[in-house]
């Protein structure tokens, strides 16, 4: 069966100019440049979001959905990613920030924060059980979980199968909703996203049939809307709002989740290159004294996410603030039945390394791509539009590229016949 992807992360072909810098940055070697225009191939790439933040021409961007989508539903439900308060100076309080958003038209406030707190205390329990192989590795990165699904195989089983903050979130506020009285399809739940790996996760969920959150909207794209309605407003005034305590906050920064845990043998890594790493390291089982790892595709974790507004280094003293500002500690209560909050299924791994079904065609492909590499140059300069010479050896041998899209070689040929 032909597998459909859907992915946030997209061209804007107008804009690309061919240049070739995102298709070194890329973690999965996802884009090749074809006829003067950059090209993602659907099956490698995971969101992740490096190629927007790299292009010097704003030519790649995240597909998020329009604020008026929330107009779709009768009652709105905001899910703010905690690395929203980071977006904004001392003076915006967290609930100046929530109040914010009532004033732009949501019904319902429903904090990501008090989400994490939840997933922090069955992820807790969760590393109590003695039959689970450790480390463990954090699923709240979507970017992450994709990167395993493609590369680390051997790590889909390390992976915790609880429901992200985020989902958690949105099934939370829909039953505050629908204990009030108002029917579940009118009830439209919306993320506040800091990247395009979310949206993926709620357009194409891995771990669920469906995901209970109705849209997701770009941070960066509320910020001008939230801060003039912040201004317009004042003050939070005596608005009541059920908020989280310092952890849910703090999970926006890197070490947010693992020092939630509390005492441990943690790994708090950022950054899709250290992911890389680190996963490459707990493959090797080099890492056998480590409990858990919090792994976050951006740099400084969410904070860094390419669909923010503010800095990521000045998000982080924002959301201390914010942070010592909160009640210390875990500000949501534990719930009885946290078997809801476990993944509906396993993810599967999406194989974009294999080259043949038949393992002996396989090992001859490979073969191939080995000798083709020691031909080329062996320069990586990108020119050919693949991201080194190793790459375009293999994108030959899958009849994607021929050998003369080297310049390098390209002149050999052409050197050849002019002496013939
Ligand atoms: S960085 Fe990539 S997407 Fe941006 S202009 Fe260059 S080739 Fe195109
Ligand atoms: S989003 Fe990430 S994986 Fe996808 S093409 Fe861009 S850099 Fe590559």
């Amino acid at each position: 069966m032909k597998q459909i992807y859907f992915h946030s992360v997209t061209l804007d072909k107008d804009k690309c100019r061919g240049c070739t810098n995102c298709i070194k940055y890329c973690p999965t070697e996802a884009i090749r440049v074809r006829n003067g225009k950059a090209v993602i191939i659907k099956e490698r790439c995971i969101d992740c979001g490096e190629c927007i933040r790299i292009c010097p021409y704003h030519a790649k961007k995240a597909v998020t959905d329009p604020f008026d989508s929330i107009r779709n539903y009768e009652y709105k439900i905001a899910l703010p990613a905690p690395s929203l308060y980071g977006q904004f100076g001392p003076e915006y309080t967290r609930k100046r920030i929530l109040k914010g958003l009532l004033g732009l038209g949501f019904d319902q406030i429903f904090e990501v924060a008090r989400a994490a707190e939840i997933v922090t205390m069955a992820t807790q329990k969760y590393l109590k059980n003695p039959e689970i192989k450790k480390p463990v590795i954090s699923s709240a990165c979507p970017a992450v979980v994709r990167l395993i699904q493609v590369r680390f195989p051997s790590l889909i089983d390390r992976l915790i199968k609880i429901k992200s903050p985020m989902e958690v979130a949105a099934i939370l506020a829909k039953n505050d909703a629908m204990r009030k009285g108002i029917p579940a399809d009118r009830i439209g739940a919306f993320f506040i996203s800091p990247c395009a790996a979310k949206v993926t996760s709620v357009k194409a969920p891995y771990e669920n049939s469906r995901s209970d959150v109705d849209g997701v909207l770009a941070m960066k794209n509320i910020y001008v809307p939230l801060l003039e309605q912040m201004k317009k407003q004042k003050t939070a005034g005596d608005t009541h709002f059920d908020l989280s305590g310092s952890i849910g906050v703090s999970w926006a920064g890197t070490g947010g989740e693992s020092s939630a845990l509390g005492k441990g043998r943690y790994i708090a890594v950022h950054g899709i290159r250290n992911v890389n790493a680190i996963l490459e390291q707990t493959v090797r089982e080099s890492l056998k004294d480590i409990d858990f790892i919090e792994a976050l595709a951006c740099p400084e974790g969410c904070l860094g996410g390419p669909l923010v507004a503010e800095n990521p280094f000045v998000a982080k003293a924002n959301l201390r603030n914010e942070a010592e500002r909160a009640s210390t500690g875990i500000g949501q209560a534990p719930l009885d039945d946290d078997q809801q909050y476990i993944w509906e299924s396993n993810v599967e791994y999406r194989p974009i390394l294999k080259l043949d079904d038949d393992m002996v065609k396989a090992l001859v492909k490979m073969q191939r791509i080995d000798e083709l590499t020691d031909e080329l140059p062996g320069l990586d300069c990108g020119a050919c539009g693949a991201p080194s010479c190793r790459a375009l050896a293999e994108d030959i041998v899958r009849d994607n590229a021929v050998l003369t899209q080297c310049i390098i070689k390209l002149r050999e040929k052409v050197d050849e016949l002019e002496s013939e």
